[in-house]
């Protein structure tokens, strides 16, 4: 039998549609060495190849024998089937089905494990951040799309293939004024991720008086063409009290407040901490917004909600986390 108490080392992956990050790591979450790369997206077993030669490179590199490796985690978005090691018709990756953990732990001989990146990132947040000795907690992503990871009575919540709370898809605006990238109608996502801010900023530029809008930092920010705005554009404005741009902000985060209210009501958790680039790279402009508005939604007692401290780490600690949890069940 192979001692594992010997092995002392993961190799954790974060998994996103454009850069996939590698991480060596000590198991108690002191990284060692790390790199990223653009997804090889030549095949759908192209991405196996590049987790496997990036594991090796930095086991090389560190003087890590591969073989003392405890295991491989890879956090990705799904939808998934978890068990198997399996995504099926992933949102950020061009392919109907990629295996991971099988190709992996084959060519490595590494238990090798998937988790949904924001499952895993509660999980991470649970044994590395700001959620340990939490029993009820919940971490919330607002980057290209919106999710979360919920323990409620310290159980990690996954559902029957990993896929668990898709609250991104929760319906906040029930006359659906916008087309989420489901293609369902009125999707908290649809507002507020970084990916579909500028539909919800372009909608409502058509509604808002015109002089108003010629006059706003934001289409200075954007040169008049509106069809090239971005969330940075945004946020670049609202950072300059560009008083339009506040105001918009303001109202994505009264949606955003809709959703943790939901997400409120629905765990309740008694510490949310929040991720994602949009909100990392605007702490100031989203969680106040959300602080303020939330009781006016939710039923239950208003949990603390903060940024993660783990930052843009927070999948990579959860790829982590997920070796240490499933190597031991
Ligand atoms: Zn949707």
């Amino acid at each position: 039998m192979i001692d594992l108490v010997e092995k002392k080392f993961v190799v954790a992956v974060d998994l996103g549609g454009t850069w996939i990050r590698v991480v060596l790591s000590e198991e108690y979450g002191h990284f060692i060495g790390r790199i990223n790369e653009k997804v090889d997206v030549s095949s759908s077993k192209a991405i196996c190849r590049q987790i496997v030669r990036l594991a090796r490179y930095l086991c090389k590199k560190h003087h890590v024998d591969v073989t003392n490796l405890r295991g491989i985690g890879i956090a990705s978005a799904g939808p998934m089937v978890q068990k198997e090691g399996l995504l099926i018709n992933p949102t950020n990756l061009p392919f109907d089905r990629v295996a991971l953990t099988k190709p992996v732990a084959e060519e490595l001989d590494i238990p090798t494990f998937l988790i949904n990146d924001c499952a895993g990132a509660a999980l991470g947040e649970k044994m590395f951040g700001a959620a340990k000795g939490l029993d009820n907690y919940v971490y919330v992503t607002i980057g290209t799309g919106i999710g979360c990871g919920a323990i409620v009575n310290g159980t990690l919540l996954l559902g029957k293939d990993g896929n668990g709370h898709e609250v991104g898809h929760f319906t906040i605006d029930y006359q659906g004024r916008l087309m989420c990238g489901c293609g369902k109608w009125g999707h908290w996502e649809a507002y507020c991720s970084g990916k579909n801010i500028p539909n919800f900023v372009r909608m409502r530029l058509k509604e808002i008086d015109e002089k108003i809008v010629e006059e706003s930092r934001l289409m200075k920010e954007v040169k008049g063409d509106i069809s090239s705005l971005d969330a940075v554009d945004l946020f670049a404005a609202a950072k300059e009290r560009d008083r339009l741009s506040l105001q918009l902000v303001n109202e994505i985060g009264v949606l955003n407040a809709i959703g943790f209210a939901n997400v409120i009501n629905a765990y309740d958790p008694s510490l949310i901490t929040v991720g994602g680039t949009v909100t990392l790279k605007n702490k100031k402009m989203i969680l106040p917004p959300i602080r303020k508005h939330v009781k006016d939604y939710a039923v239950n007692r208003i949990p603390k909600i903060t940024a993660t401290p783990l930052g843009e780490d927070v999948g990579i600690y959860g790829a982590i986390a997920a070796v240490l949890r499933y190597i031991q069940e």
